[in-house]
Order: C-alpha cells, then structure tokens, then sequence
C-alpha cells in the first residue's frame, strides 16, 4: 500500500458526534412540527440507529432524504441554495449546517490523538496522504484542528459538487482522492467510520479498507466492507518496525 486516504468526521477529527447532535436538533423539530400536523405521534431522530443508516457519511441532501424516507416522509427536493427556513430536502440540509457551525465555534474541534499519531507515522514511513469527505465544511475544520500539513490533497462536499461525483456510498470521492495523489486505488487504504463510507472503500475495488469504530458497530463496519475494524488507528502502527 502507498497511500492512504482518510475520512475526516468521526476518524480524524471527533465532530461525528457534533453532526449527530445538530442532525438531532433539526430532524426534532422537524418532526415536532410534522407529528402536530398529521396527529400522528413524535418519534425523535435516534442517534444510534437512524444517524448509523441514513446519514453519516452521505452528502447532507441524500442524509435528509434517506431518514425521511425511513419515516414514510418525502419533500420536494429544492435547490442546494435554499435557505434553511425552506420546508425542502435542501432546506433542512442547510438549517443542519447553520446548526453544525454555531456548535463548532462555541465548542472547537477536537482531534484523536492516535489519528494525529498515525497520520504522522504515515508521512514519515513516506505514505501518501488524502483526506475525503463527504463536508462541505471539511476544509475549515481540517485547519482548525490543524491537521493541514499532514494532509496532501483534499476530496470534500464541495469538491464532490463541483466534478458531480456522487457521494458515499458510491466510491467517487475516494477514487477521486486516489487519483490526485496519483495512485491506483488497489494501492491505497480507506480509513472510514461510516458504514456508507467502508461501502464506498469496498465498491471502489481499494486495497484495504479499515473499520473504525467510535460507537460499537464493529460487526455493521465488517459486513459493510471493512477488511479490519479498529477503535483507535494509533493501533496500527508497528511499533516493531525500525523508524
Ligand atoms: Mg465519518
């Protein structure tokens, strides 16, 4: 393997949980509102099951209309310029994201130290390196946690517009990572926390795919694509080899 291409929320940095908390407080209250308008009863976004399934790792849209879907709702879909009052699939996206970056500036970005570590053995054992991820945030929180120069190329959710590839699961941005660092993807390794992000790793024919696991899904990352699931990457790191 020459090259590794890292997911950003939830393994290099731990704002996965920070998504979940603000797809939380939008789905609510949309659901809040629906459930008061059809008489039937408030079943709240569970952050386990309904944030593994249907939105973590996918483009904010597909999120919305996946968890939807799930609860027999369908809106129209909008446009990616709607403003987040807007009853759409692009209108919830965006109140998400006006939610997602008032709780990244009251509370920061925090990093995994063991990813910082690897991403460092990575660069010294002369691997390359690129993040992808399905944010269209993804370059702001990269320089916040200061992550910028252990990373060499970026694939994020506006990248991803602008050369119409498709999100996660499809392999598309992983791919297109691939190819700017200017690797064969059988070369390269996907490290991935969502189930829809080790889909993508395995359908894009990758070298390896590696499973981390923040929230005990192990067996779900595994029957996803995983070929190895982790709880820290620091815990690939072979302290035997000489530097
Ligand atoms: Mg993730």
């Amino acid at each position: 393997m020459t090259a590794c291409l890292f997911d950003l929320d939830g393994v290099l940095t731990q704002t996965a949980r920070v998504h979940n908390v603000a797809w939380a407080q939008t789905f609510d209250a949309f659901l809040l509102r629906h459930a008061e308008a059809t008489g039937e009863p408030f079943r709240p976004f569970d952050p386990g099951p309904d944030y593994n399934r249907y939105v973590d790792g996918r483009p904010r849209a597909d999120g919305v209309r996946s968890f939807l879907a799930s609860r027999g709702v369908v809106l129209p879909e909008g446009a990616p310029d709607d403003p987040p009052e807007a009853e759409t699939v692009n209108g919830i996206g965006n109140r998400k994201n006006v939610v997602l970056l008032e709780r990244l500036r009251t509370d920061g970005v925090e990093v995994y130290p063991g990813s910082v570590t690897y991403l460092k053995a990575a660069a010294d054992a002369g691997l390359r390196r690129a993040v992808v991820s399905a944010s269209a945030n993804c370059r702001q929180v990269v320089a916040a946690a200061g992550l910028e120069p252990l990373l060499e190329a970026r694939v994020d959710g506006l990248v991803a517009r602008e050369r119409g590839l498709r999100g996660k699961p499809h392999p598309d941005t992983f791919l297109e990572g691939a190819r700017l660092l200017g690797v064969d993807p059988a070369r390269a390794v996907v490290f991935e926390d969502a189930l829809a992000g080790v889909a993508a790793g395995r359908a894009g024919g990758f070298g390896y795919v590696v499973g981390v696991d923040r929230v005990g899904q192990a067996e779900e990352l595994l029957a996803h694509g995983a070929d190895v699931v982790v709880t820290d990457l620091a815990g690939l790191i072979d302290r035997e080899t000489p530097a």
